[in-house]
């Protein structure tokens, strides 16, 4: 059964015909880990996040039975400080050695946190892929990792981390204006994902989803700081009401897949009832 296994990743075995193709000097960057699995008795392979190449994924021999070489550094949310060497024909990495710079203990110790950090790894995953450099994202996702860190989790914390990724990836909904036809907005719109964000009266379509303008206005400006800020922001309940709920379903038009952390976050901290359409909005 291990034979098997290893013949599919049989990688360091194969002789290398002209070395120059393969760059084999050693690398190294900061990095944040995403996931590992196991593999056979004792290896790992490895997801991480680094801010100049984007997402790596490595090979870590060994790691699951001695922790002299890796230590406790590839635990996912832990920000690590790596040295890989490429393999030749293979995307699959060699870590070499893992510094571990912050194993953020805290966020280990919080449920709402915890899932908020596997929430937030698995979007990048999802958006970004591999390959090209994001170090945009990286700061995003380290701040909010810290924060959570401190912090534990919160509504704020999924509602900044979906609305930074959307306009991190170049998919941010219209807000403030009709999507449809770019007019002005009245104080009750109405907002579809698949449309592409707000819609006047006259552009609203079935099954739209009723916001007040008030919210909106309060999703565009937490849109507007910097996207590697979480700390001092304080939302209403109208605002989280009728806002979380639109930024989910955004984030959704875009993903390729299901995200399976979502299902635990959403049992921990269900999203806000949306607004019954005869509600008259509310001011958060
Ligand atoms: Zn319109």
């Amino acid at each position: 059964m291990f034979s098997k296994k290893l013949h599919v990743f049989s990688l360091e075995n194969i002789t290398i015909l002209n070395p120059d193709r393969f760059p084999m000097h050693p690398q190294k960057s900061d990095a944040i880990i995403l996931q590992h699995i196991d593999y056979g008795e004792s290896d790992r392979i490895v997801t991480f996040f680094t801010p100049e190449q984007g997402l790596l994924k490595g090979f870590a021999r060994g790691a699951r039975k001695s922790r002299k070489r890796f230590g406790a550094a590839l635990e996912p949310f832990s920000g690590v400080r790596l040295i890989w060497r490429q393999r030749p024909n293979s995307s699959l990495l060699n870590l070499q050695e893992a510094e571990l710079l912050d194993l953020r203990d805290g966020l280990r110790r919080d449920l709402k946190a915890l899932a908020l950090a596997a929430y937030g790894c698995e979007l990048v995953t999802a958006l970004f892929g591999e390959g090209g450099a994001h170090p945009e994202v990286y700061a995003m996702l380290k701040s909010l990792l810290d924060q959570l860190d401190v912090d534990g989790g919160c509504a704020e914390y999924r509602l900044l981390l979906e609305l930074r990724l959307l306009r991190l990836s170049g998919h941010e909904p219209h807000l403030l204006h009709c999507a449809v036809c770019g007019g002005a907005l009245p104080e009750q719109v109405h907002f579809s994902a698949e449309q592409g964000g707000s819609l006047c009266p006259v552009c609203r379509v079935p099954g739209a989803r009723p916001v007040s303008l008030a919210t909106l206005g309060s999703l565009a400006r937490c849109r507007e700081t910097p996207a590697d800020r979480f700390a001092g922001f304080h939302l209403g309940a109208t605002t989280l009401g009728e806002g979380a709920p639109l930024c989910t379903a955004a984030l959704d038009a875009q993903l390729p897949r299901r995200i399976k952390s979502r299902e635990f976050l959403d049992r921990l901290e269900p999203l806000p009832a949306a607004p019954r359409p005869s509600d008259g909005g509310g001011h958060s």
